[in-house]
């Protein structure tokens, strides 16, 4: 088994003494390669935080996060950068494409970022499974939001990232089209051995993940 991601003893407060807020109050635990792992929890119990901690977006106030073995607590300028543009892949519940963009240039947006080789196998594969191969000239405005998410998997697994960050991603769809987003979702991080953190508000989502991790106050 290899360790994705390992987060030892992180805490993460808001404000000063006189009003502390404790959105992340000492949690540890490991996510292995492959591995789906959901993250449920009440509203405010931290789990935003605890993803845009894991994302760089935010700064842990005490302990260490490590993806790939690699601590990532202390990252700062182009290392940071680097490290969010080459190893992480993001799908967000308001999916995040970029309006000006068709949405094949969407999905090779990060790969262009890195200069990287866009595996062409792997585009045609994804294109066809997500079932947007007619779409790839369209603009964002003129998709469907389950269209849109299904580009925004597609821009996320391309890159091959080392983790996947899902903010509730299947937040602003309907009962159809989010059981249709999950299991894509799903079916393809386990064909190509993605590491995915989900988080979601749908129990019978989460019960279909290899693990489901809950926050608590
Ligand atoms: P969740 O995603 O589970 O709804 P959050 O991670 O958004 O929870 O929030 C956890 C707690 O941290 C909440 O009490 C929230 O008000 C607080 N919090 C989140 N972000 C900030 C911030 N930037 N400044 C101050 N408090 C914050």
């Amino acid at each position: 088994m290899e360790t994705i991601l390992r987060i030892d003893n992180i805490e993460k407060y808001y404000g000063n003494k006189s009003s502390l807020t404790k959105a992340i109050d000492n949690i540890s635990f490991e996510v292995e390669k492959g591995e789906f792992v959901s993250i449920m929890g009440a509203s405010g119990s931290g789990k935003t935080t605890l993803l845009n901690c894991i994302s760089t977006l935010d700064k842990v106030t005490s302990g260490r996060i490590f993806v790939g073995g690699y601590d990532i607590t202390g990252l700062k300028g182009n290392k940071l950068n680097k490290f969010r543009r080459e190893e992480l892949g993001f799908i967000f519940q308001d999916f995040n494409l970029v309006e000006f963009l068709n949405v094949q240039d969407n999905i090779l947006l990060p790969i262009s970022l890195v200069n990287g080789d866009i595996n062409k196998e792997k585009y045609t594969y994804l294109l066809e499974t997500l079932r947007i191969s007619k779409l790839v000239g369209k603009y964002p405005n003129t998709l469907s939001g389950g269209e849109k998410q299904r580009v925004a998997i597609a821009r996320a697994l391309l890159m091959q990232p080392r983790l996947i960050l899902a903010d509730e991603p299947t937040g602003n769809l309907d009962s159809r089209n989010t059981e249709e987003v999950f299991c894509l979702l799903k079916r393809l991080s386990e064909e190509f051995e993605q590491t995915t953190i989900m988080i979601t508000h749908d129990l019978k989502l989460a019960d279909r993940c290899d693990r489901v991790l809950t926050m608590k106050d």
